[in-house]
């Protein structure tokens, strides 16, 4: 069976959420949720509004809002009889989602998947009253808030799921919606919830107890821990602090366990102190100021940066010795630190067996759901298992059983410990590409600070770009070429370019560099480097194999050049691409000019009326805006992927992809012929120039925003002579030269030197 359609009942947060991100991967979706008094839809209309709206995106391309079809639960059941999946997602409470099924089990085809996005209440509950031919497709799948961006998807089968449907969904939920899938035992809270909102609790409570402020707390409890900015109180405030309540109240009722708030936190709620959605919660914002509560007092004040001398020591340290370090901080930070341990990690040994499968499930959860760079298995590995069983006798807490079956560490040699107490091997995938495996089993086939090239086996090697943020600098540019030298000389298929780090493919070349050859006016070496960045763009396209390049997250300057002129871009759904330089008052010199203009009006060449002016407008105002894609679909709309670019919305899918490009184009693989064609010279430049006065005379452009929009307007034009036939390379010429003369210019470097110094443009 295939999922060709989806339906989506609730069209609240959680719902219009999992609608978004299904339209966003290209999947139809059916909307519903209850008639509205007036208008009968007004209520999913207004919930899909509310995605539309959402920041950040909902949707990874607004158009998509249009395969969605809405509806209410009372007149349009029938429209989920197509739907090949339902998942509901309405109001936390039983018996809604009871009479829900109840309908549903009469209207759906016998083999519609149906799946619960509840929270915590475990689905044994919700199938009360339900016919086997109905357990048999139930499960549930919890979608983490918001779902486009947290890569947890929790599938949690019960004893009647069907194994096939749970194939089914798990595959989908990975390949098509990009998830990560842990399978989670049908329990209370499933894992993540469980483990994660007890962790925020006992941090509110032990806070308390050796009283430490918010403050402190959150600087103790973030990216000192290998978990995100956001820390403790920031994430709950992001979260909601009702949605805490809710489902740590749920969480009590269903296991029995202590999930009970402060008291002073229920004074917050009741006073409508929510968090982010409301403004205020455990920070406030005042105008440009965030202030943090003092719960002793109910004020706020404030912000007090924790900064230490043993923290400092440790910031930029491996997050095994900030895991380590940190539960040897002196005086109430220490003792602090060593009890939320204690009390996390006796709390994760004792449940996991009957939450999760296997550990791995556990530190997924917690990586994937909660944004920890490593799960608390990892955690206690790296701490060390003699210093975690000695913290638990210093807060008189038992072993635990599953420790109590370990031998040295959790994971070992590619093994792992099961909850019987044996080891099994980790199961390696073979539908993924991971580097580390690789780089570990002797497949680094050469290496420099700034890349590696490792095989990927099949006659297809990896170019890893190393340097700090991906930028692009000479090291880095050479190693390219030497890359694609071997794979020409050792008869490989092709390569892909790609890497692994979570956020930024590339930040561009390397600025620093470029700017301080530019002060001692070295003119020629300037020259020689970016045509030698020139060269090297355009070898990707015309090596004798295919070049696949693999970009994710950032993609700028430089890098997005690079993207642009590989056979084919195998991007990540989540891509923020763009041609920044003018940013930093330059042009896009790495070829990027140059392929915008000749992608453009290779466009137009097909109509006979073609007006050409209107591909040089369109490449000049992506360029002079500095326009950046804000997912892969919308790179594709705005012309930086072509037809034939693909998006994996599954990161770690994404070099396994690459691959199967390369091969897939590797048997008859032809470089793409040289192109050429009709600059239109000075009429095309004289609008520009026009455009251009417009814009200053507005005031919207500053002068040297005009001399960089002379610079880039002379380049997509061919010059100011008659119109002409140019090649690629005339066009190349062009673009170094504009780069040249602007990078002699004070302003220009002025702009490079502020980006520099503090990450932002300087409009100069
Ligand atoms: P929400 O309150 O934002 O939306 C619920 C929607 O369901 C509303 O639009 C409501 O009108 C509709 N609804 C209520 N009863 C209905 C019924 N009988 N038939 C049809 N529609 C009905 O809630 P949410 O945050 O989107 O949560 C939805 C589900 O997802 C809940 O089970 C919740 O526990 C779960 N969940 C929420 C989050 C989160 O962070 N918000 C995360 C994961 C899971």
């Amino acid at each position: 069976m295939r999922i060709k359609k989806i339906g989506v009942v609730g069209a609240g947060t959680m719902g219009a959420g999992i609608a978004a991100l299904s339209a966003s991967a290209g999947v139809p979706v059916v909307l519903l949720d209850i008639p509205g008094k007036d208008d009968r839809n007004e209520v999913v209309k207004k919930g899909l509004e509310r995605a539309q709206k959402s920041k950040p995106a909902s949707f990874m391309d607004k158009a998509r809002v249009s395969l969605i079809e809405t509806g209410n639960t009372e007149d349009d059941l029938k429209k989920l009889s197509d739907c090949d999946w339902v998942i509901e997602a309405i109001i936390e409470k039983v018996e809604p989602k009871r009479e829900l099924y109840s309908k549903l089990e009469s209207t759906l085809r016998p083999t519609t998947v149906i799946s619960s996005n509840t929270s915590g209440i475990p689905m044994k509950t919700l199938l009360e009253g339900r016919s086997e031919a109905f357990k048999k497709r139930f499960l549930g799948t919890h979608f983490f808030n918001p779902p486009r961006y947290l890569h947890l998807l929790e599938v949690i089968p019960t004893p009647e799921t069907d194994p096939k449907v749970v194939e089914l969904i798990k595959d989908f939920g990975e390949r098509i919606l990009g998830k990560g899938i842990v399978l989670a035992k049908d329990v209370p809270g499933f894992i993540a919830n469980r483990l994660g909102v007890y962790g925020m609790i006992q941090a509110i409570r032990i806070m308390e107890e050796f009283g430490l402020t918010i403050d402190e707390v959150d600087a103790l409890t973030g990216p000192l821990l290998g978990r995100p900015n956001s820390a403790t109180f920031r994430t709950a405030d992001l979260t909601g602090l009702d949605v805490l309540k809710l489902v740590s109240e749920e969480l009590a009722h269903t296991t029995g366990e202590d999930f009970s708030i402060p008291a002073w936190v229920l004074d917050l709620i009741a006073k409508g102190a929510l968090g982010e959605k409301t403004g205020v919660g455990f920070y406030k914002r005042q105008g440009k100021d965030i202030l943090t509560l003092d719960y002793k007092t109910g004020e706020y004040q404030p912000q007090e940066k924790l900064r230490t001398a043993e923290l400092g020591a440790l910031k930029d340290a491996p997050l095994a010795e900030k895991l380590r370090g940190v539960l040897k901080l002196s005086g109430k930070h220490g003792e602090f630190m060593r009890k939320l341990f204690a009390v996390t990690a006796h709390y994760t040994l004792s449940k996991a067996p009957e939450i999760a499968y296997d550990i791995t499930a556990v530190d997924h959860a917690l990586e994937w759901g909660f944004g920890w760079q490593e799960g608390p298995f990892k955690n206690m590995d790296a701490v060390g298992l003699d210093t975690v069983r000695q913290i638990f006798s210093e807060h008189k807490l038992a072993e635990p059983d599953l420790l109590k079956k370990t031998k040295d560490s959790f994971y070992k040699h590619g093994k792992l410990l099961g909850f019987d107490g044996s080891y099994r091997s980790i199961p390696v995938r073979t539908d993924t590409i991971a580097l580390a495996p690789l780089k570990s089993s002797g497949k680094v086939l050469s290496e420099t600070k700034d890349s590696a090239l490792v095989d990927l086996s099949d006659g297809v090697a990896l170019f890893e770009f190393r340097t700090k943020m991906g930028t692009l600098g000479d090291g880095l540019v050479r190693d390219l070429n030497k890359a694609l030298d071997w794979i020409e000389a050792n008869n490989y298929a092709g390569l892909v370019i790609g890497h692994e780090d979570p956020r930024t493919f590339t930040a561009g070349a390397n600025l620093a560099l470029v700017l301080s050859v530019a002060q001692e006016a070295d003119w020629d070496t300037l020259n020689m480097a970016t045509m030698q960045f020139q060269n090297t763009a355009m070898r990707l396209r015309q090596s004798p194999f295919p070049v696949i390049i693999a970009p994710f997250g950032l993609t700028l300057g430089g890098g997005a050049e690079f993207t642009l002129h590989a056979d084919r871009v195998q991007a990540h759904a989540e891509l923020y691409m763009g041609l920044v330089e003018v940013g930093v008052g330059l042009i896009p010199a790495g070829g990027g000019t140059k392929e915008m203009l000749f992608r453009f009006t290779k466009e137009l060449e097909a109509y006979e009326q073609a007006d050409f002016f209107e591909a040089v407008r369109r490449a000049f105002q992506m360029i002079a805006l500095a326009q950046t894609s804000t997912s892969a679909l919308e790179a594709k709309n705005m012309g930086f992927l072509r037809h034939g670019d693909r998006i994996s919305m599954n990161r770690d899918r994404q070099i396994a992809d690459a691959k199967a490009c390369v091969l897939g184009l590797a048997p008859d693989y032809l470089p793409q012929l040289p192109m050429k064609i009709r600059a239109l010279g000075a009429d095309g430049l004289g609008n520009l120039r026009y455009a251009l006065w417009q814009f200053q005379e507005a005031g919207q452009a500053s002068e040297h925003d005009v001399r960089i929009g002379q610079e880039l307007a002379y380049v997509l034009t061919g010059g100011d002579g008659p119109s002409r036939e140019v090649t690629e390379q005339d066009i190349l010429d062009l673009e170094r030269e504009a780069f040249l003369k602007l990078l002699g210019t004070r302003k220009t470097q002025e702009r490079i030197a502020h980006t520099l110094k503090t990450g932002k443009p300087l409009r100069n």
